[in-house]
């Protein structure tokens, strides 16, 4: 069983933003944009539009019948000579991998970018166990230098500068690095390829799974994707099990809309298709392949009608990118390794509303997420419907605030519901204000109302437009 995870605080974590992130992930985030509205553009929004439809039902497709198409899956990749591993949670996936890790006699293992393995914090359980693991993706090589998280689930480093990158490289790996982009690859690229002939286990996720073939998808931008899978002799594929998709039709249409809507791409430059270890001896290749089948509280999610569609998402970053409360704070400040709208909401349920219940409030709800999500998931609705739970509870959460401010909350919804409780509510409200009412502001009110007083002050309440229109009349004048 996992130990319960730390509260994260996202208003705490939002006054430590650096002075230059909002800066750097707003010049980052508007170029994916700008690409991504050229390639819509391209395309038309009315098969864009199409697309987004037929993506949204595939996924939905998939997951309302997850138990047919996991057992499928799982079919497929033993036929094709794979190993699959159910896992429960985060920790039965770690000693799953553990496992493995010793009856290989691994010392060093090399990972492709996964945001499953972020979660499940693979990378300190190998750590802890004397594994050496090397990202290598080039973002999540340089964040692993600097010793922190992604920043973003598509673009891990894009908040760092090619000056913080070379002082970096100069600073971990003693190499003379001018602040120039391909000389900067190069480096790493060196370092890389070193690793990848001396790892005995190569590590990575996976967009989608097929469940037709028991094909595992990466879609990446770097060859260190099909590095990993393919030079160490053993082969780990982490996989969440809301990724299986039917088939290839499916796949198709979510491959057109993840590129697209990630980075601007008609398509990543390498999507990778691996469907079992090779075959015969002539083919290379890992001699073994292990599926992982992550569920860590994916299941819990399909149970809850209001939020099943969390598992629709593609990890494309489209709302990290159109976000302005992510464009004003950066990845880091939601304290998860996906962060985001996605994050909020997923973060809120894996966890659980006790130690991500901040992060549903992470949001403006203006709705742009919505808009330019490919496979239209509702985020502000279940970003609405977690906020109702962090704070009334339910079968699943107890609730995150106050009794008094369940009460309050409760009672202000019956007023609303009520006119003569509402018109009654303000007399009273209008009369208890009194002592505190300086120039039609309160500037301080007692707890647990000094909440917002102690950021802002509170407009006095007024006459109800009744009371107001009333005396109007009965002075004998009406307002123009
Ligand atoms: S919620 Fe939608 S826009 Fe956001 S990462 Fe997932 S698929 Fe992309």
């Amino acid at each position: 069983m996992n130990p319960a995870p730390a509260a994260i605080d996202f208003r705490a974590n939002s006054q430590q933003v650096p002075p230059s992130m909002p800066g750097a992930v707003q010049k980052a985030t508007a170029k994916f944009l700008g690409n991504r509205a050229a390639l819509v553009d391209l395309l038309g929004n009315d098969l864009w539009q199409q697309l987004r439809q037929a993506g949204h039902e595939a996924r939905l497709h998939a997951i309302t019948h997850l138990d047919a198409y996991l057992i499928q899956a799982e079919q497929a990749v033993a036929k094709a000579g794979g190993h699959v591993h159910w896992a429960r949670d985060a920790a039965e996936a770690q000693r799953i991998i553990l496992d493995l890790a010793r009856r290989h006699h691994v010392k060093l293992a090399v990972k492709s970018k996964s945001m499953a393995t972020e979660e499940i914090g693979l990378n300190h359980a190998l750590e802890a166990a004397g594994i050496r693991v090397l990202e290598t993706d080039l973002g999540e090589y340089i964040v692993q230098l600097k010793g922190v998280g992604p920043a973003h689930i598509v673009v891990p480093a894009f908040h760092l500068s090619k000056e913080e990158i070379a002082a970096l490289f100069r600073e971990k790996l003693g190499v003379e690095a001018p602040a120039e982009a391909q000389a900067l690859t190069q480096i790493a690229r060196q370092k890389l390829r070193e690793e990848f002939l001396a790892a005995e286990l190569g590590i990575s996720g996976g967009n989608f799974l097929v469940a037709e073939t028991g094909t595992i998808v990466t879609v990446t931008n770097e060859g260190n994707g099909r590095m990993c899978t393919t030079v160490p002799p053993v082969h780990v594929a982490v996989v969440g099990i809301d990724k299986v998709v039917p088939d290839w039709e499916s796949l198709t249409v979510l491959l057109k809309l993840l590129a697209r809507s990630a980075t601007g791409q008609k398509l990543s430059c390498y999507t990778q298709f691996i469907s079992g270890p090779p075959r015969s001896e002539g083919e290379t290749g890992p001699r073994e392949m292990h599926l992982i089948l992550l569920d860590n509280g994916r299941s819990r999610i399909l149970q809850t009608p209001e939020c099943r569609e969390t598992l629709l998402c593609i990890r494309c970053g489209a709302c990290l990118n159109i976000c302005p409360v992510y464009n004003s704070v950066g990845g880091y400040t939601y304290g998860y390794p996906i962060s985001g709208p996605t994050g909020a909401i997923f973060a809120a349920q894996i966890l659980g509303t006790q130690a991500a219940g901040s992060l549903p409030f992470a949001s403006t709800l203006c709705g742009a997420c919505n808009d330019i999500c490919p496979v239209k998931i509702p985020l502000t609705d279940i970003l609405l419907h977690l906020r109702q739970r962090v704070v009334e509870g339910d079968t699943l959460e107890r609730a995150v605030a106050p009794a008094v401010l369940r009460a309050g909350a409760r009672a202000g919804a019956l007023a609303l519901r009520t006119p003569w409780l509402y018109r009654l509510g303000g007399r009273v409200l209008a009369w208890l204000q009194i002592p505190f009412q300086r120039d039609g502001w309160l500037p301080r009110l007692p707890p647990p109302l000094n909440r917002w007083t102690l950021a802002r002050p509170f407009p006095a309440f007024q006459p109800g437009f009744r009371t107001w229109w009333r005396s109007r009349v009965r002075a004998g004048s009406r307002p123009q």
